[in-house]
């Protein structure tokens, strides 16, 4: 790394939790540093690196090789994330706003298809590229700091960003204001219970033993300082204004394959038919309440 960086010093320490204001934390996972908040169930590392050494791991010029490698699968993969959205948004263009656009594929598709595009990006490396293969300029930083117009985009997009971010409902609350009445938000995050953690959760139960199932953040790979059940988020966007539409399974495979397409489809069929969300990662649309 050329930050220098092998492991993640510790160094911030959250008291209350993010989601409800809670202040009964418990540790679910002292290896990786997870917490649990007693009142709503959000989990979150605890204490966590700082914003700027996570920042300073993330852009890494050598972070981005695979998403270029993978671009071909990636098009596939944000055309259909892209369907989804405006299927959502009831078919209409307008204005769209994608927070943590990476390299920017996602917003130069939207662009295409007609929608006026916005994007902010906190990897320095990342938006050179946005800018050198889509002649994209994306804002620098967090969304908060973006000081874009109140009411401004039609839908804003979230795509495997709140996991990142060190306050989910402060860029919630900043993305609800960003929306015109009516607007829509689309989040996907990595789903904490997703079906393969099960098998693991049983074994827990059955031999009364605390397991470790979280992986440590590690500076150079993706560092997720939250874990979201279904339940969780949707609490979260109730709390920051919206009104959730519709949980389902975020189609989230760069090389979509039969057997990933398959899965997609039988794990969004459960979650609509049952409510149960088994897939590997979530996705919510909610409106602006
Ligand atoms: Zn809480």
């Amino acid at each position: 790394m050329e930050s220098g960086l092998r492991t993640f010093a510790h160094e911030e320490v959250l008291t209350s939790c993010d989601v409800c204001g809670g202040i009964e934390l418990h540790t679910v996972d002292a290896r990786a540093h997870v917490m649990e908040c007693a009142s709503c169930g959000y989990r979150f590392v605890n204490p966590r690196p700082t914003q700027a050494d996570i920042a300073a791991a993330s852009s890494d010029p050598r972070a981005y090789d695979h998403w270029l490698r993978e671009e071909e699968g990636r098009k596939l993969m944000w055309q259909k994330r892209l369907d989804l959205a405006e299927r959502a948004a009831g078919g209409r263009r307008g204005r769209l706003l994608d927070v943590g656009a990476g390299i920017g594929t996602f917003l130069a598709l939207a662009r295409e298809r007609g929608w006026e595009v916005t994007g902010t990006e906190v990897s320095e490396s990342a938006i050179r590229l946005a800018r050198k293969r889509h002649s994209l300029e994306l804002i620098p930083g967090q969304l908060q700091e973006a000081r874009l117009p109140a009411g401004s985009f039609e839908v804003v997009t979230l795509w495997h960003v709140l996991e990142h971010v060190p306050s989910p409902s402060s860029a919630l609350r900043t993305a609800n204001s960003l929306l015109s009445p009516g607007g829509m938000i689309v989040v996907a995050v990595p789903n904490d219970a997703r079906a393969m953690v099960l098998p693991r959760r049983l074994k827990r139960l059955l031999t009364r033993t605390a397991y470790e199932r979280y992986e440590p953040v590690v500076p150079g790979q993706e560092v997720h300082l939250s874990h979201f059940r279904p339940d969780v988020l949707r609490r979260l966007l109730h709390r920051t204004g919206f009104e959730p539409a519709r949980v389902t399974v975020d189609d989230q495979y760069p090389k979509p394959t039969s057997w990933t397409s398959a899965r997609v489809g039988l794990t969004r069929a459960l979650a609509r038919t049952t409510g149960l969300n088994l897939g590997n990662s979530l996705l919510v649309t909610a409106h602006r309440a």
